[in-house]
């Protein structure tokens, strides 16, 4: 049978675009369809926009740094509306950029929502469109309880756009998502309070880079309430919320950010019209493959549920794209050693398996551990401390895992995991000479021992 195209991709974010691309590359005919913003989550209301944030809260302190080296800054303003503009300009620019990579590449782009109608079917504004193959690559949605005035509480997509930086925030979760916005809010002056539902936020992170960030963070003045949740909101005549908590306590705040894990995206998707299944949480069911239970359907990154980031996304599609058109180039994605940072201020940066993990899985572990002030607050008034973790596997003297809290972290951890994914042993760290003055030194410095 004819179709209009070889590959129908739904979602043109992260992976959707990868796969798009690549895929006509390989000199398939590709169609994509995105409803609401090219690039997707990561760049409209993800990774870049929150960097961007990230990179405004972080003056603060620069400033107050600075006068330990001389300089004496004038009065700081902080203006939201002009931040929130910049950045607004900026993923224009990027949407202007997404949409030029698609047609360069030679993609069929439809603006428009897209319903799958039958297995090889997809509708989009009004028009039919037949293809071998459909991607499901429509990512995920922001998920808030429903609890009484919970349609008085935002998530990270408003919390971008929003018209004034609030006074008084309350952001609840534990998650990259939760402390990020924490920092976010906090570093541009907003009075700002972490409210996590049990003993320590960052659940899966390191043990003690989770108590390392609680304890900078409190250093900061974030007020950090823990095994707290929220048991109703209500909006106040002056238009102030007041939040009441299970325990009975109450707090007053302006913005409650909520960001308590993400759902699939699979509104009117049309997925009744097909054989695809959903795991126990609801998200897409696919083999190793990215095949779902409908044999021309497949779906990747975000809607399936296994880790939610930009660069697994993108991996996860050029693996599709190869698999479809270049099989001989197919290679699987390893989801093994998989570095990922925490942009909260200070960073977490980690790579391979924690502390914990290590020990459950059966390892007799060596650690590692530097706790120290970094050379650029000699000079300054700040406390703040940095901490690198090296975990070891005692019989093979292979790194198993690197943590890090502190500035830059997300870019030093980088490097390190290729060494980990190269299967680096505590020797060769040890052999490998320091850049120094660094931090990032430290790793390869530790010689003694914690534990
Ligand atoms: P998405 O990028 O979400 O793309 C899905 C696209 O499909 C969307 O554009 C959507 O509009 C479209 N769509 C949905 N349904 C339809 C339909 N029926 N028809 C047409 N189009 C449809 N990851 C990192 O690696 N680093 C970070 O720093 C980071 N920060 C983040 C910060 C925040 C606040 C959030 C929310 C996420 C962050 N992530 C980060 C995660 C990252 O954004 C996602 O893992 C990534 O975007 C997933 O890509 P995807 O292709 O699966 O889906
Ligand atoms: P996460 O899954 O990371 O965290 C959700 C948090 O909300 C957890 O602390 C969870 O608690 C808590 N929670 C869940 N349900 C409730 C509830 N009903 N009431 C109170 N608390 C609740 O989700 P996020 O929304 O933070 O982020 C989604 C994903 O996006 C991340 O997992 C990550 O993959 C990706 N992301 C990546 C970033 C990066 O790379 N820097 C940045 C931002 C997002 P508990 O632990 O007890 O279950």
């Amino acid at each position: 049978m004819l179709y209009d195209f070889d590959l129908y991709v739904i979602g043109a974010g992260s992976g959707g675009v990868r796969a798009a691309r690549f895929s006509a590359g390989f000199g398939a005919k590709v169609a994509v369809a995105e409803s609401r913003y090219l690039g997707g989550t990561c760049v409209n209301v993800g990774c870049v926009p929150k960097k961007l944030l990230v990179y405004g809260a972080h003056f603060a302190e620069d400033f107050g740094q600075s006068q330990g080296f001389g300089w004496t800054p004038g009065e700081a303003k902080f203006d939201w509306a002009t931040l929130i503009a910049n950045k607004d300009r900026e993923i224009n620019r990027l949407n202007g950029i997404y949409r030029d990579l698609l047609v360069n590449s030679g993609v069929t782009l439809h603006e428009g929502h897209a319903k799958i109608v039958d297995p090889h079917t997809v509708e989009v504004n009004g028009k039919r469109y037949t293809a071998k193959n459909i991607l499901i690559t429509t990512g995920g949605w922001p998920q808030i309880p429903e609890i009484p005035g919970h349609e008085h509480a935002i998530s990270s997509n408003q919390a971008f756009f929003l018209k004034e930086l609030p006074k008084r925030v309350l952001v609840v979760g534990g998650g990259y998502i939760a402390v990020e916005f924490a920092g976010i809010f906090q570093g541009l002056g907003a009075e700002t309070t972490l409210l996590y539902r049990g003993d320590l936020f960052l659940r899966g992170f390191d043990g003690a880079v989770r108590k390392h960030l609680r304890d900078e963070l409190t250093k900061r003045g974030l007020n950090l309430q823990f095994n707290a949740n929220i048991e109703r909101i209500d909006k106040q005549s002056d238009g102030s919320l007041k939040v009441t908590l299970k325990d009975g306590r109450e707090f007053e705040a302006d913005c409650v950010l909520y960001a308590t894990g993400r759902r699939p995206m699979l509104d009117n998707l049309g997925l009744e019209n097909t054989g695809v299944t959903l795991d126990r949480k609801g998200f897409v069911e696919v083999d190793e493959m990215y095949q779902t239970a409908e044999p021309s359907i497949l779906a990747l990154g975000d809607v399936i549920g296994r880790v939610q980031l930009t660069p697994v996304a993108l991996a996860e599609g050029m693996a599709v794209a190869r698999r479809l058109f270049k099989p001989e180039q197919y290679r699987p994605v390893d989801y093994k050693m998989i570095p990922t940072a925490v942009f909260s201020l200070p960073n977490i940066g980690t790579v391979g398996l924690t502390e914990e993990e290590a020990r459950e899985v059966g390892h007799e572990v060596v650690i590692y551990e530097s706790r120290f002030r970094p050379m650029k607050l000699t000079l300054t008034e700040c406390q703040e401390r940095t901490l690198m973790k090296l975990v070891v596997d005692a019989k093979t003297d292979k790194v198993l895992g690197c943590h890090m809290v502190g500035p830059d972290a997300g870019e030093i951890v980088q490097g390190l995991a290729i060494a980990l994914k190269a299967g680096a042993t505590k020797r060769v760290f040890d052999e490998t000479i320091a850049v120094h003055p660094t931090s990032a030194e430290e790793f390869v410095t530790m010689r003694t021992p914690v534990a």
